[in-house]
Formats: C-alpha cells, structure tokens, sequence
C-alpha cells in the first residue's frame, strides 16, 4: 500500500527552497507545499520568438512580452541624475515603449533588429503601451532555442513569472517519481498520462500538445475528487434517517387545492407528486427547483409544506433579505386565507399558523413567534438564513424550503444536518429554489449532491414581456409609457445601480465597475434620480423607495404600500431583484443597465409579467452601441429564455461569481475545469466516481485519491470558516 505521509507534494516548500525563497509565494499565492507549488500552472506559454499579440495585454496587469527591439535611446536626465534608456520595440502592427530608469549605467544585451523578452506591469502612457523598469530576458533568444515553450505564470511585481519557472524547476528535479491517485484502470479507459508525467509535462512542455495532454489529465484530478466528494455526500444523505410525510386524504394540502383561485400547471403538478415521493421516504429530500422567473415557485413550496404540516410536523420557508421573508408571509397568508388562521373563530378545520421570524422585528413579536415555532402551534415560519443560525427552536422541523438561494451551499446544507443531530433529531427534508437557471455543468459540480427539478412553462394567460433596450435620447418615450401604464391603473418599477449620497460607491452590491463601453461617470443613483424625476418625467406621481439604508421598518412600509397599490412608482436598489411578486406592476425601467449582470437583468425584468396584462422592460444606457456592455444587454433584450441567458451568462462571467463565496477564494475550487467547455469530462468523472463510491465508500482501496479528497474538502471548510 502506498503511503499517504511520505507524498512528497505534502513537504513544506521551505524545506527545498530555502525559507526566504519561500516566503514570498505565500505571500502572493497561499503556496505553502510543494503540491501547492506544481499547481501554480502556467496562464500560457510563450514561444521564443514567437512575438506577443500585444493587442491582448491589459493596463494594470503583470505580463511577460516577447517583442523585437527596433530602437535604443539612452539619455542621462541632468535635473534628476538619472540615467534613461528608451527602448521601442514592435510586435506586428503594434507597438510599444520599454523605459528605464537607474543611476548606474545601464547594460542590457539587447540589440536593434533582436528580439527580447520583458516582464513589468503594463502602463499606458500618451496612448502607447509602456512598461518601466521592466525585467529583461535576452537569454537563449537565437535560433538554437526558437521551439521551445517558456511557460509564462500568474505573477506579481514581487514575484516574477521567471522565478516561478525556476522554483518550479527546482522542485520538479528534487522530488522523485510523485505517486498517482487516479486509479490504474481510470487513467487506461481514459488515456491519461500519469501525474507525474502530467506536471513535468505541464511546467515544461516539449510542444503545445504535451502541455494540453497534461492539463487533460490534471482536470481529471481536479473533476474525479469533486465528484467522489459529492458521491459521497449524496451516499451519505441516503443513509441518514428522516422521518416521512405522507399528506392525509382530507387535510390542510388537498382543502388548499380546492381552494385556488388558478388552476396548478403541469409542471407545478409533476414536482408536485416528485416532491411528495421523496417526502414519503425513510431519508431526506435534497431536491434543488428550477424554475424560471414567475414560474410559480411559491405555490409549489407552498404544497411541500403543507403535506408536512399535514403529518404533524413542521416547515420553515428562508428568503434571502428581510423585506422578501415579509413578502412572503404575506403572500402565504393570502394563499392560505383561513386555512392559516388556526385558533381563531371560524378558522377551518385543518387550519394552521403561519409566523414570520426575523432579526429587526419588535421584541414582543419574535417572542410570540419563537414560542409557536417551539410550542408547534405555528406549523410554518417564516424568516431569513439567520433561522438557522440563530439557532430557532422547533416542535418538529420536518422541511426547510430555501428561497431564491443559488449560493446555499455544501456548508449551510451541512450545518443544518449538523443542528438536527446536536438536538438529538432526523434531519429536516430539504428543498432548494432558485429562479436562476442553472447550466448542466454547474448543477453537476455546485449541486452535485441535489436531485434537480424544473419549471419551464409560465402559468396561463401570460402576455410575453416587451423588453427595449433604451439609449438616452429614446427614454423620454420610456417615461411616457411609465405614465401611462400608471394612469391605466398599474404601477411601475425604477431601478438603480447604487443608493447614493455616501462616500463609497459600492453600498449595495450587484453593479459592475468601469468596463470597455460602459458610460465614464459613476452609476446612477437613487438619491440623486427620484427628485429628477419627481421635477421632470413623473412629476405628480406617487413615487417611493426602498434600497438597503433604510431601516428594516422602512423597508416593510415601503413594500407594504407598494403592494397595497398606495405607491405607483418604486425606485429601488437591487433589492428588488428576486422574489419580489406584485402581479399589478407592469413597467419596469433598468437604468444604467450596462452596470448589472445577465441573470440579473433577467431577474430583474422578472418582477413584471406576473399577472395577465401586457408588460414592459426598458434597459435604459449610455453604453456605446456594438460595445460588449452593449452587446449583452441587447442579448437580455433578445430574448425571455432563461436557460440562454444563463449560458450566455457563463461565458461572460468569472466562475466564481458562479459557485458563490465559499468556493471563490483565492485558492478556487475549480481551477481547471471550465464549466463551460468540459461537460463531457465532468459526466465521466461523475459516472466513475459514483462507481467508485459505490463498492468502496470510504475509498479504502484508493488511499491517495482518498487523501486528496480529503484535502480538497479540508481547504473548502477552511475557506468557509474564513468567511463566517
Ligand atoms: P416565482 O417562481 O418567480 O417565485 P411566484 O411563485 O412568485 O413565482 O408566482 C408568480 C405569480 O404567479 C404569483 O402571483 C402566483 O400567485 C401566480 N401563480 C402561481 N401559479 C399559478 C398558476 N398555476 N396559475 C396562475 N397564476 C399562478
Ligand atoms: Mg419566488
């Protein structure tokens, strides 16, 4: 059996560097082991040579540039005692500025009509690309050396590309053959190459397809240990016990269905019986719903609960803010009418409580509703992530629907398995729900471990929203259809990118900073839009706002009064991204929309269309037209389908604005695989690691891949703990 300890990839990187070596990757990369070390792979590879396309270098970035030098300059500057040398060099059309500044004289190698290589920050200085004081690299340049590849890697001023190359090159030499923790029989089904092979290959490749045979292989590592870990859990889950609810023949589910006002769609009804399927067996859901925006999400929660109730347990529905937990008490309440009036006169038979349970309420309210949620006379509780937190006592907690979650991670599912057993109990089935449509690739990974069902279909009598995008000299017309939606008696939406009146621009969170074709002048804000339009193309409506610095009462009013039809324009924040649902709304106007993402524009868009009248978007911007920013909100404005803008979404956004906070730190889960372009793999890897799990669950037969599963999930919890 191999041994685990003497993996050489576990030996501190002080230990073959020297300490002081070493120092400076921890302080870049959180490299501490010399595993750490090999996979800090290259960013790409340059070939010598072979000159940099300098139209792909960023200002602000650290990059290494291989051009060919067509001017020397050197100058001594009399006022600062200085010598300077300018060097010109070109790559193609392109060209650009390499300065230096020292007080000794200065002697490079480099020579017009040769090429070199330079690593620095890259500046743009009189619209030209420069660096200052840059490294220089004029060693092995002639043609003996053209064809091979120097790997270039995420670097800092403090540590260059060059340095890593050679730290990495010292630890590849000194650490014998490394030991492979894929299993023998994997790597011949899929070709692979062995991992010791796969990182000399990797770090220094012969030629670009030994470098991309290598990464293919790494992937694998990276794919197998995620889908054992999340086998494993899912195993895990079907081995916990959890008591089963079963609805009863004359209870508070089916006085419920004979009492809507609408009749359920097909694809509300087939969830439905999914989810009462798993509720019925010996261990607990892990279900995640999909659904797109105003599908008809609540209702279908709204059943979950009610079969538990009916059982005589408990749910608890957790909305992400304050003002979308009121929201939804309110909204349950309507659902239900009497049937949650339990205890009052007149209240039908099966009738129960249902009680909100936040953070901000009056004192003497959250008594009241701690006591119904221990005492089981509130058989569904209402509130914020914080319920589970906070450490809420229940009778019997039998069902937690999460809200609008996508980012209700590994860690949450596993605190609430954990509180269930610190109190001695089963835990509660879960049901997770999300109007953010999830690619394939990221259910296969972030929800590995979730069964997943979906809406697609909107309910009935639904007019498609219009969507515009609106440039500046077009809104006026946008703001007449704001008047008269307002005038035919619905109401309207205004949303800005920040709140405004306040030293930091990033007060609420959801805005994109300065991009290629985005408006150069800071978001629109709040404060500053309502007297605008007050004094200009709403003058003499009811305006109102609700955004994150109000009080959470304020907020609750707000809301309230929106609801109640008394406010017929909000302009608000992103807090009225998700969740929000007031079916009379029927405009609602995005301005600054280059500042948000593409599922936020569609969620955003999602708070009109609920009820039967015809709807309206207008994605207002100053984005230069043809621009990128440009381009996507043209692509929310092109179409209603969820399902495209979230794939389009993928491409555009950074993976771990995707996979949420935990897995976003700076040492990142997925640091190969691309959820984008490796689908096939990651159904392979999940196929082999659900085998695997299945005959050998705690992987006794595979110590090494065991070991590294157990490092991966160490280094997750890690980042978790980091974070709370
Ligand atoms: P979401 O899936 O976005 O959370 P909601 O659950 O808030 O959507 O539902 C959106 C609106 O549609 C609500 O006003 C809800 O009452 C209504 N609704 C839900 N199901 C149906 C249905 N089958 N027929 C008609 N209206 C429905
Ligand atoms: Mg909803």
């Amino acid at each position: 059996m191999t041994d685990v300890t003497s993996d050489p990839r576990h030996r501190p990187l002080g230990e073959i560097l020297s300490p002081k070596t070493a120092e400076p990757f921890v302080k870049a990369f959180g490299i501490h082991t010399v595993g750490d070390l090999l996979e800090h792979l290259p960013r790409r590879y340059l070939r010598r040579g072979e000159l940099t396309d300098l139209r792909d270098l960023r200002p602000g970035e650290h990059a290494t540039v291989s051009v060919d030098v067509t001017g020397l300059n050197s100058r001594y500057l009399q006022h600062r005692r200085l010598n300077l040398l300018e060097v010109s060099a070109r790559s193609g059309q392109e060209e650009m500025r390499l300065s230096f500044f020292s007080r000794r004289k200065l002697t490079w190698k480099l020579e017009v009509g040769k090429p070199a290589m330079f690593s620095g920050k890259v500046e743009v200085f009189r619209d030209k690309l420069q660096m200052t004081n840059p490294e220089v690299d004029t060693e092995g340049l002639g043609e003996d050396f053209a064809d091979t590849l120097v790997p270039i890697y995420p670097a800092t001023a403090k540590l260059e590309s060059k340095n890593i190359g050679k730290a990495i090159g010292v630890a590849l030499d000194m650490v014998g053959p490394l030991p492979d923790p894929l299993p023998p029989a994997l790597r011949k089904t899929y070709g692979l190459m062995g991992i010791d092979d796969a990182y000399r290959q990797v770090h220094r490749p012969v030629d670009a397809a030994q470098a991309k045979a290598a990464r293919e292989r790494l992937k694998w590592d990276e794919a197998l240990v995620l889908q054992v870990a999340l086998a494993q859990r899912r195993l895990a889950a079907e081995r916990a016990p959890a008591v089963p609810r079963s609805p009863r023949e004359d209870g508070l589910l089916s006085a419920f269905d004979d009492s809507l006002p609408f009749t359920l769609t097909a694809g509300q009804l087939r969830v439905g019986r999914q989810i009462s399927a798993d509720l019925v067996r010996s261990f607990p859901m892990q279900r995640l719903l999909q659904g797109e925006v105003g599908s008809g999400k609540t209702v279908v929660a709204l059943r979950a609960m009610l079969t538990v109730v009916d059982s005589g347990g408990q749910a608890a529905l957790l909305a992400p803010t304050e003002v979308l937990a009121t929201q939804h008490l309110r909204s349950l309440r309507r659902l239900l009418g009497d049937l949650a009036e339990a205890g009052t006169l007149g209240a039908a038979a099966a009738a129960t409580n249902v009680v909100l349970l936040t953070g901000s309420q009056p004192m003497a309210a959250r008594r009241k509703a701690l006591l119904a949620a221990a005492d089981g006379s509130a058989g569904i509780v209402v509130g914020t992530h914080a319920l589970l937190t906070e450490n809420v006592q229940f009778a019997d907690l039998g069902l937690v629907v999460v809200d609008e979650q996508h980012r209700f991670g590994v860690e949450q599912r596993d605190l609430l398995r954990e509180r269930a057993e610190a109190a001695g109990r089963n835990p509660p089935h879960l049901l997770v729900m999300t109007a953010t449509p999830i690619p394939r690739t990221v259910a296969m990974t972030v929800f590995g471990d979730l069964e997943t069902s979906t809406l697609t279909e909107l309910p009935a009598g639904r007019t498609p929203i219009r969507s515009h995008v609106a440039p500046t000299r077009l809104q006026y017309r946008m703001w007449e259809r704001v008047r008269e939606e307002v005038a035919a008696g619905h109401q309207a939406f205004v949303v800005c990118p920040r709140i405004g009146e306040k030293a930091s621009e990033d007060d609420e969170p959801g805005y994109r900073v300065d991009e290629d074709g985005a408006a150069k002048r800071p978001p629109l804000a709040v404060v500053d839009v309502v007297p605008r339009l007050e004094g200009g193309p709403l003058a003499g409506l009811s305006l109102d706002v609700l955004h994150g610095r109000l009080t959470a009462e304020e907020k609750d009013e707000a809301m309230a009064r929106f609801v109640r039809g008394e406010t017929a324009v909000l302009i608000a924040t992103t807090m009225v991204e998700v969740g929000v649902d007031v079916p009379n709304a029927t405009v609602i106007v995005i301005l600054d929309a280059d500042r948000f993402g593409i599922s936020q524009l569609h969620q955003l868009r999602g708070r009109v269309g609920r009820g039967t009248a015809a709807s309206w978007c207008f994605l207002a911007t100053d984005a230069d037209e043809g621009s990128p920013v440009h381009q996507r909100i043209e692509a929310v404005a092109g179409t209603l389908d969820g399902a495209t803008l979230a794939r389009l979404d993928l491409k555009t956004r950074r993976e771990g604005d995707i996979l949420g906070a935990a897995q976003s730190g700076r040492r990142r889960s997925l640091r190969l695989l691309n959820l984008l372009t490796d689908e096939p793999l990651l159904v392979n890897a999940r196929a082999e690691a659900e085998t695997l799990v299945r005959s050998d669950p705690e992987l006794e037969g595979q110590p090494l891949l065991a070991a590294a599963v157990e490092d991966r999930i160490g280094e997750q919890r890690a980042a978790y703990l980091e974070k709370a």
